[in-house]
């Protein structure tokens, strides 16, 4: 009783002296099948290594993965692409590598991939035919079964979507997919073919090797480079001298053992490069190079060298740039204020004259204003001030409607010979100061009264900071004018009938002999005497005889041309100076007054008749001898019964 008792506590601890060591094995091909192969491994590794007891994990993919993520593996079995990808991301690291077990006596390290069709297809021949064709493979993440006849299609740029790809899970179905015909062309890894043949599955002859490879020391059929066999790793928390240990254990592992033959594998050997590997899954960006390329900072800058040094002179530029503008708008604002200043002075100052030329101005106009006469100021052509006289005769409100109505003060004057108004070809204004040795006159319409008004003109210029400018008054000389006309009217016209008096015709005969004698013209008289006008003055009364004197004046005035001079020459005689007209023609004129006066009915005096006498002047003919021819005529029509023209 104490034995047992000794035996089962001597038991219990040795039990718990035992560490228990996790080895995860990619289970390819189902949990038991791995526990079949790899749990005599564990049992040798368990015998070999004192306090350790060594478990078979068969883990998937992804549990796999959590498992080494999570640490609650001591050692990992995958094949040599997983291995990478472990690597990679979590740091696990190769102890040993597998010899796998060749028929005879080889032992291999290295494995490759084999592409193959069915012996009588046409259509593929070498890797380029692959194309378009029905591809069969083992599984997306199987080396041997796809990754590496992946890398070599890629290298021929033949990509995933250039075939019709599928994926049949284990490397004997692919075989199976490729026999029966579901697939052109299948890759497997390079031994299954031959393990195939050997367990009577297939015969060679059904097939056609793709690409087929020779490889020294390598006994099986290969399409591809070949690349190491599945890697043993410890974890990073494993501690290295168990690693010690258990590499030591495998590297002395017996060929014949049972481990070894349950593993179909010759053994183990110290672990090979993997770099070849590492650079198929770079070629091919699966992970762990799956993610873009990280790049250092030196890359980086040779990379983008142009356009980080365009970017550094754009940065730099703008920083410039911006510090220019601040201190631009610092200047700016400063001179603002400078300006504002300035301008603020300069308004003041401005309203100041403004102030000042508004005093001048009212004290201008006041004395303007005080003038009866119009007074304007000009700068040569446009009117600058005037008085309130202007408006008032022009009927303006302001000089500015007056300026805007007529753009020259001339346009107000009346046209008439003898009288300034608008030349339209010289400036009026121009005129009067080239000839200050006339009078000037206008005459304009007054629109208070509706009566014509004559103005005098006087312009004086002088000049203000380099301009001329002109004072022009013009004194209303209305009264003034007519009263001379009445007095000068006096001294050459008749008082009883308007026309021109003797003194007034001798004056006109006498320029008439000038012109002829220097232009080489004639003239012609005719002289004309009422007949029995003392007998009209007695029957009528002397009212009716000045009635008949007004009323032939008129009549003869009326049918004789301007040219002509019409004129009392005395009592009831008058006299026409009728300016280059040759006797002919004077006779038919004198013919025709002569007719028009007899047929006129004058009141209560009824019919009266005219003698006429007509003269022309010639070349030396002295004055008084023409007055004398014509007076002689007119006698002589008289004298041969009067109401007749006499011109010889
Ligand atoms: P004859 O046909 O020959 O010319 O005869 P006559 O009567 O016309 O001529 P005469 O010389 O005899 O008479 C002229 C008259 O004219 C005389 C004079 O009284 C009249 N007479 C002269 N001046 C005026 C005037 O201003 N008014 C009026 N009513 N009569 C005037
Ligand atoms: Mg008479
Ligand atoms: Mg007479």
């Amino acid at each position: 009783m104490r034995l047992v008792l000794l035996l089962f506590l001597s038991s219990l601890f040795l039990f718990a002296e035992l560490t228990t060591v996790k080895i995860g094995v990619l289970a390819k091909r189902g949990e038991s099948i791995t526990h079949t192969r790899w749990d005599a491994t564990a049992e040798y590794l368990s015998k070999q290594i004192e306090g350790h007891h060594f478990e078979i994990i068969a883990l998937g993919f992804d549990a796999m993965k959590q498992s080494v993520a999570k640490g609650d593996i001591d050692f990992v079995l995958t094949n040599s692409v997983y291995y990478v990808d472990l690597e990679y991301h979590y740091g696990i690291s190769r102890i040993a590598t597998l010899i796998n077990r060749d028929h005879g006596s080889m032992e291999l390290t290295r494995f490759g991939g084999v592409l193959f069709t069915q012996a009588d297809n046409e259509t593929i021949h070498e890797l380029a035919d692959i194309k378009g064709k029905r591809f069969a493979a083992v599984d997306p993440l199987s080396f041997g079964g796809w990754i590496m006849a992946q890398y070599e299609l890629q290298k021929i740029d033949i990509y995933d979507e250039d075939l019709q790809l599928t994926f049949y899970g284990s490397h004997d179905k692919v075989v199976q997919a490729v026999i029966d015909g579901e697939a052109d062309i299948g890759t497997v890894r390079s031994d299954t073919l031959e393990r195939m043949l050997e367990e009577d599955q297939i015969s060679m002859d059904r097939f056609r090797i793709i690409d087929q490879r020779p490889q020294r020391d390598f006994p099986y059929i290969s399409s591809t480079t070949l690349y190491p066999e599945w890697p043993f790793s410890k974890l990073p928390h494993t501690s290295r001298l168990l690693a010690n240990d258990v590499l030591t254990t495998l590297l002395t592992m017996p060929k014949e053992s049972r481990a070894a033959n349950d593993a179909h594998i010759a053994g183990w050997t110290i672990p090979l490069d993997y770099n070849s590997v590492h650079q198929v899954l770079k070629e091919l960006k699966l992970s762990p190079y799956d993610q873009p390329d990280k790049i250092t900072l030196t890359e980086f800058y040779h990379t983008y060298k142009t356009q980080l040094w365009a970017l550094g002179v754009l940065f730099i530029t703008t920083i410039v740039i911006i510090i220019y503008v601040l201190r631009l708008n610092s200047t700016i604002s400063s001179l603002n204020i400078n300006l504002e200043r300035r301008v603020k002075e300069r308004t003041r100052k401005v309203e100041e004259l403004l102030e000042e030329e508004k005093e001048h101005s009212e004290l201008v106009d006041a004395i303007l204003n005080s003038q009866k006469n119009i007074v304007l100021l000009s700068d040569g052509i446009i009117l600058l001030r005037a008085n309130q006289a202007i408006l008032d005769i022009s009927g303006f409100d302001s000089l500015g409607a007056l300026t805007t109505a007529h753009r020259c003060i001339c346009e107000l004057f009346l046209k008439e010979d003898g009288y300034i108004y608008d030349f339209k070809d010289k400036n009026w204004l121009e005129y009067i100061m080239e000839h200050p040795e006339l009078e000037h006159k206008a005459k304009m319409n007054d629109q208070r009264s509706g009566q014509v008004r004559v103005y005098l003109i006087k312009s004086a210029s002088f000049a203000i900071e380099h301009h001329d400018l002109f004072i022009i008054t013009l004194t209303d000389i209305s009264e003034l004018e007519s009263a001379y006309r009445l007095i000068s009217d006096r001294a050459v016209k008749d008082e009883l009938t308007g026309i021109y008096n003797r003194r007034k015709l001798h004056e006109v005969i006498d320029l008439e002999f000038n012109r002829a004698h220097h232009n080489g013209s004639t003239f012609s008289i005719v002289m004309f005497d009422i007949d029995d006008f003392k007998l009209i003055n007695d029957t009528y009364g002397h009212a009716a005889g000045d009635y008949v004197l007004k009323s032939i004046s008129k009549i003869v005035s009326a049918h004789i041309r301007h040219s002509d001079t019409l004129a009392r020459w005395g009592g009831e005689e008058f006299m026409i100076l009728t300016p280059i007209m040759d006797l002919k023609n004077a006779y038919e004129k004198a013919e025709k007054l002569r007719i028009l006066i007899a047929l006129y009915p004058f009141e209560k005096v009824g019919q009266i008749t005219c003698s006429f006498g007509v003269a022309e002047y010639h070349e030396g003919l002295e004055k008084h001898a023409l007055l004398k021819t014509v007076d002689s005529r007119l006698y002589k029509a008289k004298e041969s019964g009067k109401n007749k023209v006499v011109a010889e």
